[in-house]
């Protein structure tokens, strides 16, 4: 039985990075930017004032106090989005407003605190202003010319803000993964119907749609079959334009667990049963030439399953670099035991404490158990020969939902 790096590696091996499409700036919030963008404006495209205040000469200012001020005439009004129509010369000043082109001449913004209201048409200066206080010189961000952005940058809002600020209304990213679900089970009623006896509502779709989402993915297709080999083969062959294929049941050692045969049958199985808990009938494939998990059918497994070999395939899928899931070490509050086998992940807390993080496991840990998520934003890894470990002992934890260059 494979290792979950072992997993890993088989995964990430047999896939890359998707084509690359032009997309408006607010569909590619998480993408990986797929072109260099060179700023075709300077940041800020003009010398600016940073304050609202006066634009003055730095000499006509100097040794300028409350008791003594320096008296400008006052020549005209700025605010942002004008032009200034006149230079300022000595003894003269203007108002300027935050965002405001530098009038002509003036090298230095006084702000309006420094500053008192003079005999009409004038102002007093009464605090001395350097040359270049207050002011954004033009291209101080970034410079006409030079590349603001290079491919594989992830986009998160502010490199969305940088972009505008360049004027750009669309940028070219890596598409995002689109993603096939077909959950199996003939005991699955879907949310809103009603149960039978001997069924249960379907809570893998949602989920599993939930986490593509999160993961940065699109899901073009969510779909039930029971458990039926050739209704699995139907849906599978109609998934239309996805990249990735997720089933979740019947990828065990059951009478009615058919997943693995399709697979076999319509592609082939590229890994099958990794040393974890829970979440060890999980297989990995092609099916018809697109990749396919088949994750297995308790809840919390298809979530664990899902952190630990699917999102880093969507990431890499994504144009990301860094897709393995981050850990990070802390301090265990409650001990917790653990038979030595699989590797074990528990659905867990972490929080930053003080000087480290400390992790709280849930007290449930059953794979068909969901309550053990509510809230959970790690895993704590129980390693396989582990017996268990106790509060204060440090553990390995897995951030959910971050890769590597997330950090
Ligand atoms: P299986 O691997 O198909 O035998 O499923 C293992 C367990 O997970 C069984 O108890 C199933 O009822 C349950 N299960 C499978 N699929 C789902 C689903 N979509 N939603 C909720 N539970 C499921
Ligand atoms: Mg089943």
């Amino acid at each position: 039985m494979l290792t979950v790096e072992q997993a890993q590696a088989v995964v990430m091996r047999s896939l890359s990075p998707l084509p690359a499409e032009r997309r408006p700036l607010l569909e590619t919030l998480g993408c990986v930017l797929a072109e260099s963008v060179v700023a075709r404006v300077s940041l800020p495209p003009f010398d600016n004032s940073a304050m609202d205040g006066l634009a003055v000469i730095a000499a006509d200012t100097t040794a300028a106090t409350t008791e003594a001020p320096r008296r400008l005439e006052v020549i005209e009004d700025v605010p942002a989005g004008a032009r200034p129509e006149r230079g300022v010369r000595p003894g003269t000043a203007a108002r300027i407003m935050t965002g405001a082109p530098i009038p002509a001449g003036a090298d230095a913004v006084v702000i309006i605190e420094n500053t008192r209201p003079g005999p009409s048409g004038t102002v007093d200066v009464i605090t001395p202003a350097k040359v270049g206080d207050n002011i954004r010189p033009a291209g101080e961000d970034i410079a006409a010319g030079v590349e603001a952005l290079s491919p594989g940058q992830l986009l998160e809002a502010g490199e969305l803000g940088l972009l505008s600020a360049l004027g750009r209304t669309e940028v070219s990213v890596i598409r995002r993964p689109r993603v096939s679900i077909v959950t199996t089970g003939a005991e699955l009623v879907q949310p809103g119907e009603k149960l039978r006896p001997g069924t249960i509502y379907n809570s893998n779709q949602v989920a599993l749609a939930a986490s593509v989402l999160r993961a940065g993915g699109e899901v073009v297709q969510c779909r039930h079959v029971f458990d039926d080999e050739a209704a699995l083969e139907e849906a599978l062959r109609s998934c239309g334009d996805a990249d990735l294929l997720l089933t979740t049941g019947g990828v065990s050692v059951g009478d009615y667990d058919f997943v693995k045969g399709v697979l076999a049958r319509l592609g082939d199985i590229k890994l099958w049963r990794v040393r974890m808990k829970p979440g060890k009938p999980v297989a990995f494939g092609e099916v018809l030439g697109r990749p396919l998990f088949g994750l297995p059918g308790n809840p919390v497994s298809v979530l664990v399953t899902f952190e630990m070999l699917v999102a880093p395939a969507l990431r890499l899928l994504a144009g990301r670099k860094d897709c393995l899931p981050v850990t990070v070490a802390a301090t265990l509050l409650s001990d917790i035991r653990h038979k030595p086998g699989r590797r074990e992940y528990c659905q867990a807390i972490t929080r930053y404490l003080d000087d480290g993080y400390v992790v709280e496991p849930s007290k449930k840990r059953g794979s068909a158990m969901l309550t053990a998520t509510i809230g959970a934003n790690s895993l704590l890894v129980l390693p396989e020969e582990s017996k268990g470990l106790c509060p204060g002992e440090r553990a390995t934890v897995v951030l959910l939902g971050r890769g590597g260059d997330e950090l």
